[in-house]
């Protein structure tokens, strides 16, 4: 298998501006900000996509997501608001094939996303 970049941070061998980690997640500061806040949560183990969550990964979503809730809380950006996104495909603009939430925070967002 190729290298992943995405887990190559997980595992600390490219470094990242880490947030939290736990056992089963991490989460890092975007090289590339769209936002004040900008966050991308992913699972340790390889994901490739949303498309790629399989049984065996009942509860990840979950634990994204909530981790992605409680960090926002802790930034202060609970009550202004803030967003979850998971790009899934390239018409969407996945670039990195390893499933990750971003967290967007600290600005108006506009909607629909571009
Ligand atoms: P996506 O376009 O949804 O696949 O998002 C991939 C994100 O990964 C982009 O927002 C990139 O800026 C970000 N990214 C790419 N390389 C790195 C890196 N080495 N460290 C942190 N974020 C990265
Ligand atoms: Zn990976």
């Amino acid at each position: 298998m190729e290298t992943c970049l995405f887990c190559e941070i997980a595992a600390g061998r490219i470094p990242s501006r880490q947030a939290f980690s736990d056992e089963a997640i991490v989460a890092f500061h975007d090289i590339n900000p769209q936002a004040p806040t900008h966050l991308l949560l992913i699972p340790r183990h390889h994901v490739g996509s949303l498309a790629d969550l399989t049984a065996a990964d009942a509860g990840l979503l979950e634990r994204l997501a909530t981790t992605a809730a409680r960090l926002a809380r802790e930034l202060g950006q609970e009550t202004a608001g803030y967003r979850l996104v998971i790009n899934c495909g390239e018409a969407a603009g996945q670039t990195v094939p390893h499933l990750h939430l971003h967290l967007l925070a600290g600005r108006r967002l506009g909607w629909p996303p571009g």
